[in-house]
This record gives C-alpha cells, structure tokens and sequence, in this order.
C-alpha cells in the first residue's frame, strides 16, 4: 500500500535560506523538481522568478485556497518516491504576535513502503537542520474521527494465530456448510458427512474433513452404535477413554455387552469452531487480521454489534478517517440496505464498506444508487465517495485487495492536498509576467529597450536576447 507521512515544527529561518539548505544537505541522489523548473521558466523569459511568483490574492482568485497560505516550498524525487517541504505564514488573526513571528515547515513523504522509518530519516533531518525546527508526525483525523475516538469504545482483541489459520480455512463456502451442519446436529458420522455438501463439492469431503480437524475448528470421536436400534448410544474421544470404558463391565441399551456392539468414526464442532462460526466471528477475525496488516493499530479497530442483524460490525480509522464494515455471510439484499443506512445514518462514518461472501443484490445497488443521487448537492471538496454509497467487497477472497484500495484511496487524498501545494511552486504567473511587459511598454514606448537582461550562468536555454547584449 502506498504510504503518506508527514512532519510539521515551526521555524523563524528565512523561507529561500531554509530550502536552500535543505538543498545543500541532501545527498544528490534527492533530485529537486520545483527550482529548477522555475529557474529554466525564468530563464526563458529572461526576468528574474522572484518577481513573477503567483501572490496570495492571484491564488485566491484562482481558488487554491490551501496554497493561500504558502510561502515556498520544494519537491525531491528519489527512487521514483516524492519528498516534499512546504514553508507556511501563520494566520496573523489567529496567533499571538509571539508566534506570528514563526512559519510553519512541513516536511511530506509519498512512496512504498515506511517499514524501517531510516527511510525518511535523512529527509526530514535535513528539513529540521536547515529550518532549525523540531519535527513532529502529523496525522490527520477527520472531524468525525476525532469525535468518535472520543467516545469511549472498547477496541477489538488481537485475533490468536489458531483463529486466524481456522479463519482461513472458513473462507472455503464447503467448509462452512459442513461446519454449520457438525453444529447443528451436535456431531456427525464421518460416513454421512459427504451427503451435508452439495452434489459437486462431494468429492473434496476428505480434503475438507482434514483441513477443519488440522485448524481445530473439528475433533474426532469414536461413536458406539447399537447394533438393533441402529442409534447411537455412546461416544468417546480418546484411545485412554476407550480403553477405560473397556476395562468397565458396560452393557448397551439393548442388553449386549458394549464391547460387542459397532463403532463409527464421529465430528464435532470444538470451542473455538463454535466461537468462530457463531456470528460469522470468522469474517471480523480476518477483517481485523487484514486491518492489522495494513498498518492500523488494535486501538483503531472496534467490534460491536449496532443493530440486529446476525454478524457483528467493525469500525476503524484508516489513514484518519472512520470507516465502517458491514459483513455479511450471505447475499446483501435490500432489507440488509435499509438497515445498514440507518446505521450509517447514526454513525456517520467518512467511508462506508459491504463485505459479503455471496453478492450484493441488484435491488439493494439501486438503492444505494438512489441515496447518492439524492445527497449529490453539498458534497465535500476531498474526493472520497460521499452519501450512503458504500464500497461492496462480494467475496472475502477478495477482501485484502479491497482495503488495500481503500487505504490507499484515504492515503492518496491526503498526499494529493500536500504535494498539489508543492507542485504548484513549479509555475509562475503568466499575469505578473504581462503585467511587466506592459509597465515597461508605458514606461518607454518599447518592450524591447527596458526587458530585463538574460541572467548569466544560468540554465543554458536559447534565450533570444532581448535588446541586452548578453
Ligand atoms: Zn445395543
């Protein structure tokens, strides 16, 4: 999944000496994008870059309102990864004269991986050497994350490594009918397991039968038989049982000695098979599993049950946002909609997600189809999915790939809004650079005569000069 971090401190270190610090530190394996772009720009036009930045007011008018407060900044590749610095004014109104003194250094990262932070490391030392500012992790938590962190839930246990193996395991549609059927009628023979799975999955019964006594999810007994009724009448798990119950002079119901009478090979559904089928557990184990692996800690996962329904929910802050889960272990139908947007109606999360193991009917799509047509006025300017939309994940074999989007569609917004104020230090402003051309038209009759003169040493595009005799 693609990662986003980003560093905040405050500093009194001039803007133009601080980035061009932060130049001279790192390594020249971190190619700078902005400058020179805007350098070969001036070049060009053969006028000094200073002068022809777009202002606070030219940002305003073109409505790049986050930018308004920018005073400089720098993009670095590496690796095919962005780094960024950002220098902010502080807002005069806000702060008091003491800080209004101090900018804003923000130092941002987009790329692969942050396993191992050396990664960053040099970046944001050099950033925090050349502005002398103290750095500190920003995460960004929407306002509806930062209420709901407030209200006191209790988070989600670590799943243990045999529920999450077994989980697996009942990923498998087979499984879990057979699971569901062991349950049911309170253990099963061996002999009339296959005829509890539907007619083409018969011949994997073995295969199936293994994997669910592996994960524990299934334990083997021995069933005594009476020969004349043809039930069962005794059932033990053990050799040492079986051997204790032979020592004993036990007779069947039928008046002959036990010893005597048939044995079969028997299932039942063990503690933690039950602890998982029930609820559809397995489907929140892997969801927490999967969560935990992208990244989001157990104090950010919460399991509750918020209404009716057969299977719990789980909500979770990803990437700063609030992200609910409805998991669903058959088709998602239109009675399943209604429900779930009341829940979301209650809960108001950022982003909203289906994950079932059948399908997502067609009925309960229109609906939804409907609920984002209606709220369509009065969205928000990030670009996540707004109204009662959910994201559908039909299949939980399908469930890594999809958080791994949606984490990476939260990530993305964030590191969209801080490196479109950096690239947009790339450009200069073409009616600053008109607005010279035509004070130096009426300041001399001629363009021509009072242009400013090609910079010397400079990128070595082919200037046409202007009137200089460079
Ligand atoms: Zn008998």
């Amino acid at each position: 999944m693609l990662r986003f971090r980003q560093l905040r401190g405050r500093t009194r270190t001039d803007a133009a000496r601080g980035l061009a610090k932060v130049r001279e530190l790192l390594p020249p394996e971190y190619r700078p994008l902005t400058g020179p772009a805007i350098e070969s720009q001036a070049a060009t036009l053969a006028v000094d870059a200073a002068g022809l930045r777009y202002s606070v007011g030219d940002l305003r008018r073109l409505r790049l309102y986050s930018n308004a407060q920018m005073l400089a900044g720098e993009a670095y590749v590496k690796d095919g990864e962005l780094y960024g610095v950002i220098i902010k004014r502080p807002s005069e109104t806000l702060v008091s004269p003491e800080r209004a003194a101090q900018s804003a250094v923000w130092a941002g990262y987009v790329g692969y991986s942050l396993e191992g932070s050396q990664r960053t490391d040099e970046f944001e030392q050099a950033v925090a050497t050349a502005f002398n500012a103290n750095l500190e992790e920003l995460v960004r938590t929407s306002e509806r994350t930062r209420l709901f962190l407030n209200e006191q839930r209790t988070h989600a246990d670590a799943p243990t490594g045999p529920e999450v193996s077994a989980a697996g395991v009942l990923k498998d549609k087979s499984a879990r009918t057979l699971m569901q059927a062991i349950k049911a009628s309170g253990g099963l023979l061996v002999s009339d397991l296959p005829k509890q799975l539907p007619a083409g999955d018969r011949a994997r019964i073995d295969e199936i039968q293994e994997k669910l006594l592996s994960s524990s999810l299934l334990e083997q007994e021995t069933v005594i038989v009476c020969s004349k009724a043809r039930t069962p009448v005794l059932r033990y798990a053990s050799d040492e049982d079986a051997e204790a119950l032979a020592a004993l002079n036990v007779r069947c119901s039928c008046g002959q000695p036990v010893q005597g009478e048939k044995r079969e090979r028997s299932v039942t559904v063990t503690k933690l098979g039950r602890s998982l089928v029930d609820k559809s557990r397995w489907m929140t184990v892997l969801l927490v599993e999967e969560l935990r692996s992208l990244g989001v800690p157990l104090e950010h996962i919460f399991i509750e049950q918020l209404d009716g329904g057969d299977e719990m929910d789980c909500l979770a802050v990803i990437a700063g946002d609030t992200v609910l889960f409805e998991l669903k272990d058959k088709e998602f139908s239109l009675g399943h909609a209604y429900s779930f947007a009341a829940k979301v109606g209650i809960l108001r999360p950022d982003l909203s997600a289906v994950i079932t193991t059948d399908k997502v009917g067609n009925d309960a799509r229109e609906h939804f189809e409907r609920a984002k047509k209606a709220s369509m006025e009065g969205s928000r300017q990030r670009t996540l999915p707004v109204g009662s939309a959910p994201v559908f994940v039909e299949g939980v074999e399908r469930l890594q790939d999809e958080l791994r989007a949606i984490g990476s569609t939260l990530t993305l917004d964030d590191a969209n809004m801080f490196f479109e104020d950096v690239f947009l230090q790339a450009a200069l402003s073409p009616s600053r650079f008109i607005a010279q051309m035509s004070a130096t038209d009426a300041a001399s009759g001629s363009v021509e005569a009072v242009l400013p003169k090609p910079r010397r040493g400079g990128l070595s595009q082919p200037v046409k000069p202007a009137g200089g005799e460079a």
